[in-house]
């Protein structure tokens, strides 16, 4: 089974998605990798449908992602005595530490450290930014506000202060829980939520360990301005538009969704655009022109993967969703500009032999015709640096690591397979032979190209690049006398 896109899309699972049924039907329209958002659901919700998606990958036989989403520190105001209040322009409105019940007068923010970096004229978005305030004084449990934009407030709605940096760990209790039971289940991506500076990765790494990869929402404009040391320090980011457009004015977002794509492609990292791509799908079963337009966007940019969030989680055609998606990648793919705008934003090769071999491929690519770009690698990094090249000839990741395989769905174009360690070149030629024709890249007679690195079995050592001809084996292994190419 081989996708007809290179782009990849990402669904979040949630009450409307959490049966065996469904998930195998998201599969099937489409989705590569799916989200446990653990902002939602319990343990044992996750580990329900974490065991479906393992169930599904074994009776597809392709490798699927799973991505944990940690909730983050999500800042809240405290509880109403009358549940809401309406609050009113120009009105003066308070903010402490009291765990008294809110009035129309003030509410408790239980953030100590909201109020040891609050400065006078900050403002605090509340419920989505829907209610603006701005701050006029404040002492070391309270903060006295202006309400600039008014609406209702009610119980534990959540509170954004992008003015602000605070010292905080992304990582509340509850998220290093939720990490220890992910790791635990076994998950191929954890990502952050609200991560401000590098630092916040390096915690995040040393938590996770080496063998699952590391993604970075970015969300505040505080990660934006420490961009290259947070790509660096991540495996892939999030495009987290839902909470950028809290932080940063909406008009931004799509200036800042341009650069983070950019800025993570030239990096070599997978790169997901999130948050109300098919928001109306939630309750009818086509999209608005406007979403398919920002689908295929993210698209024309080079995005690795674009996500859908309560279209799957919660809404009432999840399916639906993920087809749509599907069928704007494929049409855009098809598209010759498409190809013309991918390949000249190519960035400039790093300076790694990873980068000089999958470099030269699109050469090679320009004089022979290849079926496919056939990459051996054991943690997946001369996949990434292959899908940085964004080939056009198809792109198979062969691995002996499932943790590997896995990981994969998520990057552009990389169709991953697995299979033993190879252990000499012959048997490596041998086997990139048999995968391709198996997996539908390639017919006798047609010419790939082979990466791989030697030592084998070893990270990092990509060194070798071999073009031959797909043939019939005749069983032997060890025989690939060429045809000339
Ligand atoms: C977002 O804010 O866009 C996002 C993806 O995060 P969450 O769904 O956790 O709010």
């Amino acid at each position: 089974m081989r996708r007809r896109r290179d782009a990849k899309i990402v669904a979040t699972l949630g009450p409307a998605s959490n049966s065996k049924e469904v998930i195998g039907k998201l599969f099937d329209a489409g989705i590569d990798v799916f989200r446990l958002n653990f902002s939602h659901g319990t343990h044992d919700d996750h580990a329900v449908v974490h065991q479906f998606i393992r169930d599904i990958e074994k009776e597809r036989g392709r490798p699927i992602g799973i991505l944990a989403d940690l909730q983050g520190p999500k800042l809240r105001v405290g509880k109403f005595a009358n549940g809401e209040e309406d609050l009113v322009v120009g009105q003066s409105f308070r903010l402490d530490m009291d765990n008294e019940p809110g009035t129309a007068e003030r509410v408790q923010l239980p953030h100590p450290e909201i109020f040891a970096a609050v400065e006078d004229g900050a403002k605090l978005l509340v419920n989505d930014g829907k209610i603006r305030l701005r701050v006029v004084s404040h002492g070391d449990d309270f903060a006295i506000t202006t309400v600039e934009v008014a609406g209702t407030i009610s119980n534990n709605k959540g509170v954004n202060v992008p003015d602000l940096y605070l010292p905080i760990s992304p990582l509340t209790e509850k998220d290093r829980i939720d990490l220890d039971y992910a790791l635990g289940l076994g998950v191929d991506w954890v990502a952050m939520s609200f991560v401000q500076r590098p630092e916040d990765m390096v915690e995040l790494r040393e938590l996770v360990g080496p063998d699952t990869a590391i993604m970075a929402k970015m969300e505040k404009p505080s990660a934006i301005n420490h961009l290259s040391d947070i790509i660096t320090l991540s495996d892939g980011i999030m495009v987290a538009r839902g909470d950028l457009g809290v932080e940063m004015p909406q008009e931004k977002v799509p200036v800042v969704q341009k650069k983070l794509l950019r800025r993570a492609r030239a990096a070599g990292k997978p790169v997901i655009v999130a948050t109300q791509m098919l928001e109306s799908m939630i309750h009818s079963p086509v999209p608005t022109r406007a979403e398919s337009s920002d689908v295929a966007t993210a698209a024309y940019d080079g995005a690795d993967a674009v996500m859908l969030s309560a279209e799957t989680a919660a809404g009432e055609f999840p399916v639906e969703a993920a087809t749509a998606m599907d069928r704007i990648l494929i049409e855009v793919e098809r598209d010759p500009y498409y190809r013309q705008v991918i390949t000249a934003a190519s960035p400039t090769p790093g300076d790694t032999a990873a980068d000089a071999i999958t470099s030269s491929l699109s050469h090679i690519a320009g004089v022979l015709p290849l079926a496919a770009v056939f990459t051996y690698t054991e943690s997946g990094f001369s996949a990434f640096r292959a899908a940085r090249e964004r080939p056009e000839a198809p792109l198979i990741g062969c691995t002996p690591h499932r943790r590997t395989a896995r990981r994969l769905a998520l990057v552009w174009g990389v169709h991953a397979v697995l299979s033993d360690e190879m252990s000499n070149v012959d048997e490596m030629v041998s086997n990139a032979i048999n995968i391709t024709m198996q997996e539908g890249f390639g017919e006798l007679g047609m010419i790939i190209a082979i990466t791989a690195g030697m030592p084998f079995g070893r990270t990092g050592t990509t060194n070798m690049l071999r073009l031959t001809r797909l043939k019939d084996l005749n069983g032997n292994a060890n025989t690939h006398d060429d045809i000339p190419l």
